[in-house]
Formats: structure tokens, sequence, C-alpha cells
């Protein structure tokens, strides 16, 4: 079998943890396997590296950025292929460019467009072990590029699927996908199999335990893949096509995302093509609008609310205030302390009164739901930041009370 497994930054955090790592990756080559190894910077490199950045400018040039980040994963491709040589495995390191994964040129978030898989194969079928590094891609004019927070998840589907692996086994520091983030909710429960499309919900909607360009790769090439913990043997959670029986269960997961920034444009007038000016440039600038609500009109004025990620809220701000301007509003407000907390799953689509039991659920609780957006599986709210893990927790109790 090809097997291409990735390792995140805590289960290569030292070069004690590279050790487990290369016997893990040694067993399964031993066993006869062809494997193919994805690995991510140390834990806390990216942020450190990134932290270097910010001390020289608050909005870092992108491009060098890249440069920047991308040194991560190439300490640890060189690291764990140095220990599985000293062990004496045939293995390989390989940096983005030197695989040829082709991305975009949207520095800080590249897209991968193809991947040359000749290298990686002709190397396998030698019997090495290849070792690529995560996070990284390389654009039309040779510039490297960066995936995204994450984005080493989406490097090893993507070589599964452009090497068409058996499965991509997704190692880290949780033995699978739960219920909520077991970190800040001590009910929640490991899921032996979720379906692609509840686990895209997920992922977009703050589980970072899969970077959701990774869950696309694997629903569109059908990538059997099988998140589990890099510390234990045990089964974790296999990302599947929709099973009979899976509707069944209303809701199969709560997460929540911090990283939004909330906007106001206050009484603006409610006329055609309002919308169409304050959202043009925003998009125009590859800032991906989330939630919009408009309240209702009165005397010819509305307000209209939308939330954008965070990091992109500074860009933002400078086009709604401009926009403002133009159409005569009477100001923009911005709050970055929210939070969208979202419950998933494809028994929505059969069950009713999953929505007010939600709301029912906070309002017991005192928590105030400031937007709200569903679609056909999941429902999505915006609250004060500082209730965010109460809400998850209380949400998960309410849907998926303990068993025993
Ligand atoms: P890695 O460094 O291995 O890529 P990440 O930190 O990116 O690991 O992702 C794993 C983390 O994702 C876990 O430690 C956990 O706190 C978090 N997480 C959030 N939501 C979930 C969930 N529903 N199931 C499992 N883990 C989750
Ligand atoms: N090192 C990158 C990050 O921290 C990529 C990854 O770990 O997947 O986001
Ligand atoms: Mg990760």
């Amino acid at each position: 079998m090809l097997i291409v497994q990735k390792y995140g930054g805590t289960s290569v955090g030292s070069i004690e943890r590279i050790k487990g790592v290369a016997q893990r990756v040694a067993a399964t080559h031993a066993a006869g396997h062809q494997v193919a190894v994805v690995v991510s910077a140390m834990s806390g490199e990216t942020n450190r590296l990134l932290g270097l950045a910010k001390q020289i400018s608050s909005q870092p040039d992108e491009r060098e950025c890249d440069v920047l980040v991308s040194t991560g994963e190439q300490v640890t491709v060189a690291l764990l292929a140095m220990v599985l040589k000293e062990m004496g495995y045939p293995a390989f390191s390989l940096l983005g460019h030197q695989v040829q994964i082709s991305t975009d040129s949207a520095f800080g978030k590249a897209r991968i467009k193809h991947i040359n898989s000749n290298r990686l194969m002709s190397g396998l079928k030698k019997g090495s072990i290849a070792v690529v590094a995560g996070f990284q891609g390389v654009d039309a004019n040779d510039n490297i590029t960066t995936l995204g927070r994450g984005g080493s998840d989406t490097t090893a589907v993507a070589i599964a699927a452009a090497t068409r692996a058996d499965a991509c086994e997704i190692y880290t520091d949780v033995d699978g996908v739960y219920s909520a983030d077991p970190r800040i909710c001590p009910h929640a429960r490991k899921l032996r199999r979720i379906s692609y499309d509840e686990m895209l919900e997920l992922a977009s909607l703050g589980a970072k335990v899969l970077q959701i360009r990774s869950v696309e790769f694997a629903k569109r090439y059908r990538v059997p893949v099988h998140v589990r913990s890099s510390f234990s043997a045990d089964e974790g959670t296999w990302l599947v096509q929709e099973e009979a029986g899976m509707e069944d269960v209303t809701v199969a997961g709560v997460t929540s995302d911090l990283d939004q920034t909330k906007f106001t444009l206050l009484h603006v007038p409610d006329r055609p093509g309002l919308a169409a000016k304050v959202f043009g440039p925003i998009a125009d600038n590859n800032i991906v609008v989330d939630m919009i609500i408009q309240n209702a009109s009165a005397e010819g004025f509305t307000d209209l609310t939308f939330t954008v990620p965070k990091g992109d809220a500074q860009k933002a701000l400078a086009l709604v205030q401009t926009t403002a301007g133009e159409v005569g509003a009477r100001g923009v407000t911005s709050d970055s302390e929210v939070a969208k907390v979202s419950i998933v799953g494809l028994g929505m689509r059969s069950h009713a009164g999953v929505a007010s039991r939600m709301f029912k659920t906070l309002a017991r609780e005192g928590i105030n739901v400031q937007m709200i957006s569903t679609s056909e599986i999941k429902i999505s709210i915006v609250v004060d930041a500082k209730y965010t893990e109460l809400a998850v927790r209380v949400l998960h109790d309410e849907f998926m009370p303990a068993i025993v």
C-alpha cells in the first residue's frame, strides 16, 4: 500500500519526538508499505517566526513573510530524514518547490493548483521514504508560498490525492475528531466516523484539527483520511462519504471561532445597490465576508452588520469607512470581542426545531445572540467572546448529553 502520514507540530516538537515519529514511519515501511511523510514545523516555531516579522512591521511584506515562515518546515524535514537514515532506512527530504507543489500567488494563503508527483513517486518506487515539507508551495514565478495556518494538513491530503495513496493518516495531539474541542469541552466524545460534509463545516467553523482545504481535497478526490494520535496506536476518526444512519444524529459537533471582527454601518440609506457598494471593494481586496445582517429599515434608513476574519479587519475598516463617507452613513462601529459558535450535523436536514432549541439553551444561560446564519447542516450564531466556552459546553450538553 501507499500511505501518506502527516505529523503536526506537537508530534515533531523535540528531537525525542522526531525520533518517536521515525519509529512509526520505519515500522510502516518495514511492514512493506510505500511511505510519504509530511511534517509541520516544530510546535511554536511558526508563531515565533511570525513574531519576528511583527517586530519589523504590523503588516510585514507578504512575499518575504512566506520565505520566513516556510523555514520552520525545512528544519523538520531535514531532522526527520536524518534520524531515518541514522536508523538505516533510505529516506530523502523534499521541500515544496522540489516536489513541485504549484500554487497561486496569494502569499500566506496560497491554494494548491497542481502537484507533480514524478520525483516523489520515483523515490518511493525505489523503496525510499519521502519526507515532504508541509505548508509550502511555489508559484508560477518561482516564489515560495505558504498555504495558511494548518496548511500541512492540506499538503498531506493533496499529496495523497496526487499519488492515489491508499490512506492519508493525520497524526496529531488528540486521538481523533471530537464532538467539540476537547480542550474546552470536557464531555466531548471521539467520533469514529464523520462525513466529509460535516467535517467541511466543522473545519470552516473553527475546529482547527484539520485545515478546511484539506477536507475539500479529501472530499473531491475521495481520499480516505484517518485522524489519529501520534502518541498511541488507537484507531482515530475516519472521514467517509455519507453513510446510512448518519442523518439520525441531529448534531455531530459544536465549534467556536474567535477569529472574527464585527462591523456595523450605521444609518445607511436603504436603496438598491447599497450592498453592492459596501461589499464590492471588500471582495476586490480578497477579504472573505462571513455573516451579514441588515436590520429592518426605518424611514428609509437601515444598519448593516457583517463579520470578517480578524487578520483582515484593519484593511476592511479602511474600506468600509471610505464607503460610509460615500453613501452618507452615520458612521462605522467595529467589535473584535465576538465569537462565532456553531452546531453541525447531517440530521438537521430532517429534524425540526433545532434552531429554537439552540436559542432556548443559550437564553437559559443569559447569552445574547447577536447574529444568526444557517445552512442545510449547520447553524451559526455570533455572541460576546466572553461566553464562547460556556456556549460550546451548554450546546454540547443539550444536543449530545452524556450517555452514562
Ligand atoms: P497539529 O499541530 O497536529 O496540526 P492542531 O493544533 O492544528 O494540531 O490541531 C489539533 C487541535 O485541534 C487539538 O489539540 C484540539 O485542541 C483542536 N480541536 C478543535 N476542535 C477539535 C475537535 N472537534 N476535535 C479534535 N480536536 C479539536
Ligand atoms: N506550521 C504551519 C502552522 O503552524 C503549518 C501547519 O502546522 O500545518 O500553521
Ligand atoms: Mg494543524
